[in-house]
């Protein structure tokens, strides 16, 4: 199967004054396939968000190339190729706070990428916004209220109609659910992974939380400092890290289980996490691996596969590690 998105050797650096840049996103490649939903995990400060927003060209490219369905994407978008791929790509926004204007009703907020379809009449629109509304579990009288009005689960709800509404392939879910009470989480992430199978979606899932990426992803992608770690399928990643970092972040998870997560040893990364503006040579963990080698510091591993059988495999299990040369 051919991949819906192709990101190859994408590097995103912000330049932040004298001679110094910002490595947000450092040499990534990977693919993500039609109906897949792939999670994108890691600690805050990791490139994730950057990765995201970058392949929706709300960054530009430093270098690299992204291809969806095949087809290049520009490396610098102008509004005409925001226009373009609007409907095809789309991004829910890790804020429903901020993220919707306070002075639009939720109907005008649904309808307004619809405005990229001016062949659509009024009532084919108000049409769309109450299937929208139905589809995300909100009443027809809510179109005409106000953000405000509504709780954060709610706005998440109005967020993901507003991205949907277009019927795009593929969306980026910048952490949709990192700002809602943990009592509504559930309910969105599982909204998502309802339309997701129902309307054929694919996603790129960012978040912090490794259960729920877990519970919704197909596989996982582990990010550290701007690189990609680890890939593999969630099942695969979740309970057989391989990546000594892999490892620690899904120890650190917090466990459901009130009785066991008191018993279990803590488990918390040692170290400080380099600065990305001064990136450091060989393996970017070196400085916080337990199992850390003389060579780590020095020569950089690649992200390569580890099956057995990488062919046999329609995606392989990825590690940037010296302990699997
Ligand atoms: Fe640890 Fe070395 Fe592997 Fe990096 S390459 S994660 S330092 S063992």
């Amino acid at each position: 199967m051919k991949p819906l998105v192709e990101i190859t050797n994408l590097v995103k650096y912000f330049d932040i004054g004298s001679n110094q840049r910002v490595h947000a996103v450092d040499d990534v490649s990977f693919s993500i396939y039609p109906k897949e939903v792939v999670g994108l995990v890691g600690e805050s400060g990791s490139g994730k968000s950057t990765l995201g927003k970058t392949l929706l060209g709300l960054h530009d490219k430093t270098s690299g190339s992204i291809s969806f369905a095949g087809k290049q994407l520009p490396q610098r978008y102008q509004a005409k190729d925001f226009r373009a791929m609007a409907p095809k790509m789309q991004m829910i926004f890790q804020d429903p706070y901020s993220s919707l204007n306070p002075r639009m009703t939720v109907g005008e907020i649904i309808a307004e990428g619809l405005r990229l379809q001016p062949e659509l009449s009024t009532s084919d629109v108000q049409e769309r916004v109450l299937h929208w509304l139905s589809l995300v579990g909100l009443s027809p009288v809510h179109q005409s209220r106000y953000p405000h009005e509504f709780s954060g689960g709610q706005r998440q709800r109005i967020g993901i109609a507003r991205a949907l509404i277009l019927q795009p392939e593929f969306v980026v879910c910048d952490e949709p659910i990192s700002a809602l009470d943990v009592s509504v989480q559930a309910q969105v992430v599982n909204l998502l992974g309802e339309l997701t199978q129902d309307l054929g979606l694919t996603l790129l899932f960012i978040a912090h939380d490794l259960s729920m990426v877990r519970y919704i992803s197909d596989r996982m992608a582990v990010m550290y400092l701007g690189a990609l770690v680890e890939v593999g399928s969630s099942s695969e990643v979740f309970f057989d890290p391989k990546h000594p970092y892999t490892e620690t972040l899904i120890a650190s998870n917090p466990e459901a289980d009130p009785e066991h997560e008191r018993r279990r040893p803590s488990t918390t990364i040692q170290g400080e996490i380099p600065s990305p503006v001064n990136v450091p040579a060989g393996c970017r963990f070196a400085n916080r691996c337990p199992q850390a080698m003389a060579h780590c510091s020095s020569i950089t591993p690649p992200l390569k596969p580890v099956s057995s059988e990488p062919q046999a495999a329609k995606t392989p299990r990825l590690v940037a590690c010296h302990l699997y040369d």
